[in-house]
C-alpha cells in the first residue's frame, strides 16, 4: 500500500502538502517530526509531519521526501493544536506560525545561509567525509546557501549533514545574534608586583616625596587595605585620596599601581552559589495568595491586581515553588526580556539553575538547547522566563503560567504574522495543558478587568506597597498657567525644579519621563510655515540635535539639517515640541553638577545598552535618568524619590481608542518607580490640561472610575471588550491600485456585514517606506460567531485574489488588538 504524509511547511500558503513515503518510513514517522523535502524546481524545505495516511492526493502526484530528520517528534501534539488555534484566530497560515515558533536551526532550507563557526576548534578527524567536504568548502567561501552546499557535496539529502555540523558547532547560521549580557567590569587597584616587598616599598615612598599627589594616593591605598580585605575599586581610591583619575592613571603607567578587574556575573547563574529561601509574605500578600489558590481551585484564569511595589513577584515565587513540588513546568511571560535582568537575578536567587531564559534574539545554539531541555522536561528548564516567543516551546507538562504586566501592549506582535497577542495565546496554551493561569498587573487592561467583573476570571488584589510605604504623592502642574506667568525655565516648571533641587540635595535619584525621543519633533519655517517631510513616508521628519540631522522614525531616512527652508529659502527655522534629547540638554544646563543619562531607542541600540544604563542607575552612578516609556516596565530602583512627567498631553491626544487607558497605565506605572522602599515618593506631572479626567484619575488612583468610563465609552462606539474588532490593512506602492482594491474589498465586506464595517480610511501616517496604506475596521457583536465572520472574510479575500490587478496588494489582518 502507498503511504503519504501531510506536512506543514514554513511558508505563507494556506494548504498543507502531501508527500509520499515508503512503508518503512511510514512506520517510523510520527506527527511532530521533521522531514526535508524538495519543493518547486530546486528548493529544499524542512517540514513538520502532521499525520501519516494512505490517501493519495487527487490533484497532483505526491513527491517523495528527501529524508527524515528526527528520531522522535520535536513538536508535541499540544503545540500543533495550539498553533492551529493561533493560525485560525489571528487569520494567518499554520506555516507562518511554524516559521515564527521554531528556532531557525530547526528549519534549514535551501536559502538558509551557513557560516563557519569560528569560535570552536574543529578536530578534522572527528568529521565524517561528507561533513568534511562542507567544512572545507567553508574555508574557501565564508558564506554558503544550503542549496549551494548540496551542489558541492553532490547530494540532495544535505540537511542531516548540516544538522550534525550544527550540533558539533562546526557551522552556524547567519542571523542577528543577541548574546547574553556580560556584566560591566569594575576597575580595581592594587600595588604593582615589583613593589610588594618592604624594601621596594620604602624606596618607592622616598621617590614619591617629590610628587605629593602621587604619594597621597599610595598612602590612601595602604589605609584602605588596612581596614578592608576587599578589593579596592579605582573610584573608591580616587575619593579616599582626594585625587583624580589622571593621577591614578599615571601611577598605573609607571607600574607602581596595577589595575585589574573582577567579573561580577548578573545573568549567568553560578551553580555553586547558595540558593536562598523565598521571603516570608506579609498579610496582604498572604491574603492575595489564598484568593489566587481559591480561584485556581475553580479552574479560573486569575488576575492579581497589586499596586506598584506591592510585592507581586514574591507571590509568584510561592506559586512557582508549589508548582515545582508537583514536578511540573512553569512559564513566566514578560513583555520585554531585555528589561528584566533585575527580575531574572531575583528569581535565580531562589530557583538557581532551574531557570531557563528564552528569547527570539538569543543565538541558535542557546535556543535549541532550551527547546530540547523543555521538550525532555529537564530539571534545567523547569522554569522558563521569556518574552512572547517562549509560549511556542514544547512544554510537556505545564503546571503554571504567569503573565506579568499583562496590560503591556508589547505582548502583541504586529509584524510579521502571526499577529498574535501573547497574553491571549498563553491563556489558550494554559488551558490545553490544564495548567493554572495567573495574570499580574498594577493597572490591568480593560479587557482583563472586564473578564473579572463578568465573573469569568478569578481575582486577587494587594492594595498596599510592601513595607507600608505610601503610594507616591502625585501633583499636577499646569504649564499653560506657568508659561503665561513666565515661570518656566525651558520645559521645566518652578515646582518641578524645586522638587529636583530637594531630591538632589538629599542624595536621591530622579526619573524624568518624556514620551518622545529625539530633540524636537518638527522643524518649522517661521516665514512660510513649511516643515520638512520624509520622502518615503507621509510624516514630518524629527530633528535630532546631537547629530544635526532630520530623521524619519518610520523608515530611518535621514538627512543633514538644512540651513534654510526647502520651500522658501528663509533661514528663519525654529523647532516645535520637544523630545528626550532636549530635556537632557536642559537638565545639563540647569544642574551642571548632576550626573545625567538618557534611556530611549536612540541610546539603547547597542548591545546590552539597556542593561548598562540600568546598572549605572542602580549603582547610583547617575543622579537623573531621562527616558521614554522604556523606563516604565517593572524596574525596581531603590533610591528614586522623584519622578517628573515632562508633558502628559501627547499621550492623551494619541488617535487610538485605547489612548486613555494607555495613558492611565503608563502614568501610573512611571509614577510607581518613585519612593519604592523607604520614604513616600513624589511625582510631578506637567500638563496643559490639569482638569483632564484621566490625569485626575491617575493622581487619585481611581482605576475603577477609569475602567467604568472606558467600558461605557467603548460600548457606545462598539469597541472591545463588549465587541470584537478586526482591522484589515491594505498595502501597495501604487496609490490608485490601493484605493481601488480597498474599495472593492470593503464593499464586499459591507454587503456581508452591513453597518459594522468602517472605512476604507487612511491611517494618520498613510505612506510608509513608499507603500500606501488604507485601513478597514470590522466590528462584531460578541454574540456573533467570530469563527464564521473570519471564514467569510477569508472567502472574500479569495475572490479578491482572483482579480489579477489586486493580487499584488498585501492584505494584513489584526485581530482584537489593532
Ligand atoms: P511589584 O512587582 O508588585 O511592583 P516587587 O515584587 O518588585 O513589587 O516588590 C517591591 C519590593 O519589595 C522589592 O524590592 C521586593 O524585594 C520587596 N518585597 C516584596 N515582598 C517582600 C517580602 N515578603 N519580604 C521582603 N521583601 C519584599
Ligand atoms: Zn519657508
Ligand atoms: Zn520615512
Amino acid at each position: 500500500m502507498a503511504h503519504f504524509i501531510n506536512l506543514v511547511l514554513p511558508i505563507p500558503l494556506e494548504r498543507n502538502f502531501t508527500y509520499s513515503v515508503t512503508t518503512q518510513e511510514a512506520a517510523l514517522l510520527k506527527p511532530g517530526m521533521r522531514v526535508s523535502v524538495p519543493f518547486g524546481k530546486s528548493k529544499i524545505y524542512t517540514g513538520i509531519v502532521l499525520n501519516v495516511h494512505t490517501n493519495a492526493p487527487e490533484a497532483y502526484e505526491a513527491k517523495e521526501i528527501h529524508q527524515i530528520l528526527d528520531d522522535v517528534p520535536i513538536v508535541t501534539e499540544i503545540q500543533l493544536k495550539h498553533w492551529q488555534w493561533i493560525a485560525d484566530y489571528y487569520m494567518c497560515t499554520l506555516g507562518e506560525v511554524v516559521r515564527s515558533a521554531l528556532p531557525n536551526a530547526f528549519l534549514l532550507e535551501s536559502e538558509t545561509l551557513v557560516l563557519r563557526n569560528t569560535e570552536t576548534e574543529v578536530n578534522e578527524q572527528d568529521l565524517k567525509d561528507d561533513e568534511f567536504l562542507v567544512y572545507e568548502a567553508l574555508q574557501h567561501q565564508s558564506v554558503l546557501k544550503v542549496h549551494e552546499v548540496a551542489a558541492i557535496v553532490d547530494r540532495k539529502n544535505i540537511l542531516p549533514i548540516l544538522n550534525r555540523l550544527l550540533e558539533k558547532n562546526v557551522i552556524k547560521l547567519k542571523e542577528q545574534v543577541f548574546e547574553q549580557y556580560k556584566p560591566k567590569l569594575v576597575k580595581y587597584i592594587r600595588l604593582g608586583t615589583s613593589y610588594m616587598s618592604d624594601d621596594a616599598l620604602e624606596t618607592l615612598l622616598d621617590s614619591l616625596t617629590l610628587a605629593p599627589k602621587q604619594s597621597q594616593v599610595v598612602l590612601a591605598l595602604f589605609q584602605l587595605q588596612a581596614i578592608t580585605k576587599k578589593p579596592i575599586a579605582s573610584v573608591e581610591l580616587e575619593q579616599a585620596s582626594n585625587s583624580s583619575k589622571a593621577v591614578i592613571k599615571s601611577l598605573v603607567q609607571k607600574e607602581i599601581l596595577e589595575e585589574y578587574t573582577i567579573r561580577v556575573d548578573r545573568v549567568d547563574f553560578d551553580a555553586t552559589q547558595e540558593v536562598s529561601n523565598a521571603k516570608e509574605l506579609n498579610e496582604y500578600q498572604e491574603q492575595a495568595l489564598n484568593n489566587i489558590r481559591k480561584a485556581f481551585d475553580e479552574n479560573k484564569v486569575t488576575l492579581l491586581k497589586g499596586v506598584t511595589s506591592s510585592g507581586k513577584t514574591e507571590v509568584y515565587v510561592k506559586l512557582i515553588e508549589a508548582c515545582l513540588e508537583q514536578k511540573k513546568q512553569v512559564l513566566y511571560l514578560l513583555p520585554e526580556i531585555a528589561l528584566t535582568t533585575q527580575l531574572i537575578s531575583r528569581l535565580q536567587e531562589y530557583f538557581g539553575e532551574k531557570i531557563a531564559i528564552y528569547h527570539s534574539k538569543y543565538n541558535v545554539q542557546e535556543r535549541v538547547e532550551v527547546w530540547n531541555n523543555v521538550l525532555l522536561a529537564k530539571h534545567k528548564a523547569q522554569i522558563v522566563i521569556g518574552a512572547r516567543s517562549a509560549l511556542f516551546l514544547p512544554f510537556s507538562d505545564l503546571g503554571l503560567l504567569l503573565v506579568d504586566e499583562e496590560h503591556e501592549s508589547s505582548f502583541k506582535q504586529f509584524d510579521p504574522a502571526p499577529r498574535y497577542h501573547a497574553r491571549d495565546a498563553a491563556i489558550v496554551l494554559g488551558s490545553l495543558h490544564a495548567s493554572k493561569i495567573l495574570l499580574g498587573s498594577a493597572t490591568p487592561s480593560v479587557e482583563t478587568y472586564h473578564n473579572v467583573k463578568m465573573g469569568k476570571y478569578g481575582y486577587a488584589e494587594i492594595t498596599r506597597r510592601y513595607g507600608n510605604v505610601s503610594m507616591p504623592d502625585i501633583e499636577l502642574v499646569d504649564i499653560k498657567e506657568a508659561q503665561r506667568k513666565r515661570r518656566m525655565k525651558g520645559h521645566f516648571s518652578e515646582r518641578l525644579l524645586e522638587e529636583m533641587n530637594d531630591a538632589l540635595e538629599a542624595g536621591e535619584q530622579i526619573i524624568l519621563f518624556q514620551n518622545r525621543r529625539g530633540y524636537a519633533p518638527v522643524l518649522e519655517c517661521l516665514t512660510c510655515g513649511h516643515t520638512p517631510q520624509c520622502p518615503n513616508c507621509d510624516v514630518s521628519l524629527t530633528y535630532h540635535q546631537f547629530r544635526k540631522q532630520l530623521r524619519c522614525h518610520y523608515c530611518g531616512h535621514h538627512s543633514a539639517l538644512p540651513e534654510s527652508c526647502f520651500a522658501c529659502g528663509s533661514a528663519d527655522l525654529d523647532t516645535k515640541g520637544f523630545g528626550t534629547q532636549q530635556v537632557e540638554q536642559e537638565v545639563i544646563k540647569l544642574f551642571p553638577e548632576a550626573k545625567v543619562d538618557r534611556m530611549d531607542l536612540d541610546t539603547t541600540r547597542g548591545k546590552h545598552a539597556y542593561e548598562k544604563i540600568i546598572t549605572r542607575f542602580e549603582q547610583q552612578e547617575l543622579d537623573i535618568l531621562i527616558g521614554t516609556q522604556m523606563l516604565t516596565k517593572g524596574l525596581d530602583f531603590r533610591n528614586v524619590s522623584l519622578v517628573g512627567v515632562m508633558n502628559a498631553d501627547s499621550l492623551l491626544n494619541f488617535p487610538d481608542y485605547r489612548a486613555h487607558e494607555r495613558s492611565f497605565q503608563l502614568l501610573t506605572q512611571v509614577a510607581g518607580r518613585s519612593g519604592r522602599t523607604k520614604k513616600r515618593g513624589k511625582v510631578i506631572i506637567q500638563t496643559y490640561n490639569p482638569y483632564h479626567q484621566i490625569l485626575k484619575q491617575v493622581t487619585t488612583e481611581e482605576y475603577e472610575r477609569m475602567f467604568a468610563e472606558q467600558v461605557y465609552e467603548r460600548e457606545q462606539f462598539k469597541y472591545p471588550p463588549a465587541n470584537r474588532i478586526i482591522k484589515i490593512t491594505f498595502k501597495h506602492k501604487n496609490y490608485n491600485v490601493l484605493n481601488e482594491a480597498a474599495d472593492w474589498f470593503c464593499s464586499a465586506l459591507k454587503t456581508n456585514f452591513g453597518g459594522n464595517v468602517l472605512g476604507p480610511e487612511y491611517p494618520p501616517v498613510a505612506r510608509i517606506r513608499n507603500q500606501y496604506l488604507k485601513h478597514v475596521l470590522v466590528k462584531m457583536d460578541k454574540k456573533e460567531s467570530a469563527v464564521r465572520t473570519k471564514q467569510n472574510i477569508k472567502r472574500i479575500e479569495k475572490s479578491f485574489n482572483a482579480i489579477a490587478m489586486y493580487r499584488s496588494v498585501r492584505v494584513i489582518y489584526n485581530v482584537d488588538h489593532i
